[in-house]
């Protein structure tokens, strides 16, 4: 039997022999000439950020500088490569201080920022929080920017928000005994701490160890605070006895999240122009509904541009009985998906055992009277009214005795120790108005647009910055995270819709 030619196995050693292989020489050491200008190219966005950071008025950021020319001291980083150095790191997804440190050792759009020098993390993290005010200016002036490069016509404004996952998770909410326990220890570990017996550590790690516990019992005498904030908020009927804080982020609230579960997180509100998508507001919120977002949201917007929008288009949480009254004051015209009608539903019903033959429509109403007649001759009489989104609730109520004594009961209000009640739903002036305007085909067609413009903001920062999470704890640090990404997510806009088109046409 003939052997197969190719199965024919060439020895090892003729096999290396036929291939000339280089060489890795981890041995040597290099010298190579660096050129900064060239380690990006004329059309990479690091460019374009500094040319825009570099023509915004920064006065409120250098006013703080205490080390000036003349003065004894070491220069301070220039404000400009800092909020550029930001501003790159959130585009490209960044968002930690020590992260964008590394990457200035080695990345060639970090090293064309700061000529080749590593700025120190602390430098960048003390940065990023430090500036408040000079940061609300800054996303002003950007949007002057805008504006000017005729981006912004405040014509449409959608407005939507968003849930961002605080930096605490869900096991670090207690109920006020646990809470004081943790505290009770914590307040013991400080009180021990600094001991000259037990200090084996260095002084460095023991500096640090100590301010860490005194932080730990600070933020637990602060959820003490939140939980009883919270307990105040809650309503006469709720158990206020389960209401839980946070332990790590005492502001942080448990809200309903976009995948259906709760978690810690905080509602960032975002307004965005209709035509161009750019940020023209942003604001964060504890409160899990939007239902009171939107007058705040219109006054964020007229204080950033100088003027209010002409009109705003949002979803059913925010199109209320107060909001359609304040946009009405504000001459702000309202375009939204119209509010959830809440009463007793032909579900609610039959999971109470009422038979069809009972539902409402079996009871007739007298305008005459303001009463019900029920389906064995009995009034239902007016009990009292409740405002409920953009709509009143009115409810009657039969006589006690009238429904124990009725042959109908186990099929008409089986179960119940009152007598039977009806809610009939009134919808307010406002209410019939704005849903005559909302079935107009203009509106229904404004009102389709809506999802395309006001969620891509949202997407933006979610997918490409990586804004699911905040890095930063409490109200006031997550409103600057949440203004840095939107900045940075108004120049990516600029770059796409401006910068990028003009190079273009120059090449
Ligand atoms: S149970 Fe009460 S409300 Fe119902 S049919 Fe009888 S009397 Fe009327």
């Amino acid at each position: 039997m003939r052997s197969d030619p190719s199965l024919v196995t060439v020895p090892q050693e003729e096999q290396q022999r036929r291939v000339r292989r280089k060489e890795i020489n981890r041995q040597q050491l290099l010298l190579r000439p660096v050129e900064v200008e060239k380690l990006v190219d004329l059309g990479d966005p690091v460019r374009a950020i500094w040319e825009l950071v570099e023509r915004l008025n920064l006065e409120s950021f250098y006013a703080e500088i205490e080390s000036v020319e003349g003065v004894a001291g070491r220069p301070v980083w220039d404000p400009r490569l800092l909020i550029s150095l930001w501003i790159y790191a959130y585009k490209e997804g960044i968002s930690s201080a020590r992260e964008i440190a590394r990457l200035c050792e080695y990345h060639p759009a970090y090293q064309w920022l700061t000529g080749l020098d590593v700025v120190n993390y602390h430098t960048l993290a003390d940065f990023r929080i430090h500036y408040k005010e000079a940061l609300d200016r800054l996303f002003i002036e950007v949007l002057g920017v805008l504006s000017h490069e005729g981006l912004i016509t405040l014509e449409r404004v959608m407005h939507d928000g968003t849930k961002v996952k605080a930096c605490a998770s869900s096991k670090s909410f207690h109920r006020k005994a646990t809470l004081e326990d943790h505290l009770r220890l914590a307040r013991e570990q400080v009180q021990h701490m600094g001991d000259p017996e037990s200090e084996e550590l260095s002084q460095r790690v023991e500096k640090a160890r100590q301010r860490s516990l005194r932080e730990k019992q600070q933020r637990l005498e602060e959820a003490l605070k939140a939980l009883e904030k919270i307990k105040a908020s809650r309503s006469k009927g709720s158990d206020k006895e389960k209401v839980r804080a946070s332990s790590t982020d005492p502001e942080a609230r448990i809200m309903l999240q976009a995948n259906g579960a709760y978690g810690s997180a905080y509602n960032v509100q975002i307004s965005t122009e209709g035509q161009s998508k750019i940020i023209v507001g942003v604001g964060v919120t504890q409160a899990s509904a939007d239902a009171a977002e939107l007058e705040p949201a219109v006054d964020r917007v007229e204080a950033n541009l100088g003027q209010r929008p002409k009109q705003v288009v949002v979803d059913g949480g925010f199109t209320n009985q107060a909001t359609m009254e304040a946009m009405s004051a504000k001459q702000v015209d309202l375009i939204g998906s119209l509010p959830e009608r809440s009463g007793v539903t032909p579900r609610r019903l039959e999971q109470l055992g009422v038979s069809p033959e009972f539902y409402p429509q079996a009871f007739t109403y007298d305008v005459s009277t303001d009463s019900y007649q029920c389906p064995a001759g009995k009034v239902l009489k007016f009990e009292g009214e409740q405002q409920q989104s953009a709509s009143l609730h009115r409810r009657y109520r039969a006589k006690v005795r009238d429904c124990k004594g009725c042959e109908f009961q186990e099929q008409c209000c089986p179960g119940t120790k009152k007598g039977r009640s009806l809610v009939r739903s009134e919808a307010t002036p406002e209410m019939v108005a704005f849903q005559a305007k909302m079935e107009t085909p203009e509106a229904r067609a404004i009102y389709k647009q809506r999802a395309g413009v006001a969620e891509f903001p949202n997407a933006w920062i979610k997918d490409k910055m990586g804004l699911r999470q905040f890095r930063l704890r409490g109200l006031v640090k997550v409103t600057l995270e949440s203004l840095w990404v939107c900045l940075a997510y108004n120049i990516c806009q600029w770059i796409r819709l401006c910068w990028k088109p003009r190079r273009l046409a120059q090449v």
